[in-house]
């Protein structure tokens, strides 16, 4: 039987996947954190419209909180309603880029010497583009997948989600009613390790745990006068000294339940032990390549002063001094964090959180663990899934809180040598072609798995 004339053709993911990622990285999406400059989301939430259109869906179009924060939903039906939906989710915006720092334009969306490049390749155009190959396809096919996904492109992840998940997990939870499990960024990458038996292993990290991210505006107060003065009370000299003690605190090591297993795994693959517990273990994880710098960070919570801002005049002292400390904190220690801040700030300083988003954390098992084991497996045998912390913020941050149990799951299969994690808001950042090509086809196997 042959389809009705109208009928759209029915769309391959692998066939269109790179077209659709270069598609994206062409719009400039660039989120300054100013909205007044930041650009591009509109156009893009169009663009996805039209591509889910075409095959059929419905969408809706949201703007989360300020004009042209668009973010676009859509949702596909599966075979049991009474089972709770799977939300796929990525996000639509970039970090700037600066041209001249480039081989290509980071705005080109190049397809060259076997990979997409950009900014947005691999953070998280991508994923984007994987997703929408996949809902296109499945829509395109009249595909039922166990049960209803759901589809959601945002905004404004680069900023912490303020006009993005963040508005819409508090002013629009409606949208993700039925939600009970959600894939996103920042995992489902591979990395490769040496075994203890000369040879090599890889590993797929998925993540299943985020520290906290906390912007926090230390304040310090002392009494204005003439620089010339004897002078006691002296505002800047008081955050100084506390910016000082901050910065050169060391948090203690602390081994959360995801780390755990992770590291077990970790010496079961490579035969060298990790001791979470001693500075040693940082020291042993160079020793099994890039990944090391994204792993140890979850090692510890993190208090890093990055801003500073005081004064009007040469002469004048000020009452006044401000700093900006990005603070990154391990599931289950905010307490300590905050009890330490306080002994370190001392009795002139006062703090106040301008940003606070929660830590996640899930365990590393179940229906959903499985199938994507079984889904890499399939594509990569020989290889293995393991646990892993992000050290960043994700949207999965503004989903947890409404109870929806979150992944960072956007599969790709990568060089044993490229530096993968040093790409995220990296010059020259790309994705491989065939990476793209190996995440579509596990992503497929993974939706109608699960
Ligand atoms: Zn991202």
């Amino acid at each position: 039987m042959t389809a009705p004339a109208d009928s759209p053709r029915p769309t391959t993911a692998t066939d269109e996947v790179v077209d659709l990622v270069s598609t994206l990285i062409r719009f400039d999406t660039s989120n300054t954190g100013d909205l007044r400059t930041t650009k591009g989301e509109a156009e893009c939430a169009q663009w996805v419209i039209e591509r889910l259109e075409e095959v059929g869906y419905e969408t809706e179009y949201v703007e989360s909180g300020a004009p042209g924060r668009g973010n676009v939903f859509a949702r596909l039906k599966g075979a049991d309603p009474t089972r709770g939906a799977l939300m796929i989710h990525g996000h639509l915006d970039v970090v700037p880029a600066e041209a001249s720092d480039w081989s290509v334009h980071p705005f080109s969306g190049a397809v060259e010497d076997g990979y997409v490049w950009g900014r947005g390749a691999v953070d998280m155009k991508d994923m984007v583009g994987m997703t929408l190959a996949i809902a296109r396809q499945f829509k395109s096919t009249n595909t039922l997948p166990p049960r209803d996904l759901v589809f959601a492109f945002l905004a404004d992840e680069e900023n912490g989600g303020k006009w993005g998940s963040q508005w819409l997990a508090k002013h629009r939870p409606d949208l993700f009613a039925g939600v009970t499990e959600a894939i996103g960024e920042v995992g489902g990458y591979s990395f490769t390790v040496p075994t203890a038996d000369g040879g090599s292993r890889r590993l797929y990290a998925i993540e299943t745990a985020e520290k906290s991210l906390g912007w926090m505006k230390l304040t310090a107060t002392g009494r204005a006068g003439h620089g010339s003065f004897i002078h006691d009370d002296n505002a800047v000299t008081h955050l100084a000294a506390a910016v000082a003690r901050i910065g050169a605190h060391k948090f203690p090591l602390v081994q959360t339940d995801t780390v755990t297993e992770l590291l077990a795994i970790l010496s079961e693959e490579t035969g060298l032990e990790f001791d979470a517990t001693s500075d040693e273990a940082i020291e042993a994880l160079a020793k099994i390549g890039g990944i090391a710098r994204a792993l140890g960070a979850t090692l510890h919570d993190t208090a890093n002063p990055t801003m500073l801002s005081a004064g009007y005049k040469a002469n004048v002292i000020p009452q006044t001094a401000e700093a900006v400390v990005d603070c990154r904190i391990l599931p289950g220690r905010r307490e300590e964090f905050d009890r330490t801040i306080d002994e370190l700030i001392g009795p002139h300083v006062t703090r106040e959180w301008i940003t606070d988003l929660r830590s996640v954390e899930t365990s590393f098992d179940g229906p959903l663990v499985e199938a994507m084991n079984a889904a890499v497996l399939k594509h990569d045998p020989g290889a293995r899934i393991v646990p892993y912390m992000l050290s960043a913020g994700t949207d999965a941050k503004a989903f947890a809180g409404l109870g929806i149990r979150c992944f960072g799951f956007a599969p790709l299969k990568l060089p044993d040598d490229l530096d993968f994690t040093a790409l995220f808001h990296g010059i020259d950042e790309r994705v491989p072609v065939d990476a793209l090509l190996f995440g579509t086809r596990v992503l497929e196997d993974f939706l109608l798995a699960s």
